[in-house]
């Protein structure tokens, strides 16, 4: 299933290869404290902290899936 306007609501996806990831908002000004996420049952998990988004490649929320038509 693709939404176009959950991707403007979440600019920043990272696509990544495992379902458990940690996230410290990328270090700097707009750094938190590390944080694992483990997605479980869902292909992507949105960070509490910075909003970012980490979708599982090849998964449901994966842009680059969505954009090679
Ligand atoms: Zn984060």
């Amino acid at each position: 299933m693709s939404d176009q306007s959950w991707y403007v609501d979440h600019p920043e996806v990272i696509v990544v290869t495992t379902p458990k990831i940690a996230c410290d908002g990328g270090g700097g000004a707009l750094g938190h404290p590390k944080v694992w996420y483990d997605m479980s049952e869902e292909d992507f998990v949105e960070c509490k902290y910075c909003d970012r988004v980490y979708a599982l490649k090849g998964g449901s929320h994966d842009p680059g899936k969505t954009a090679a038509k």
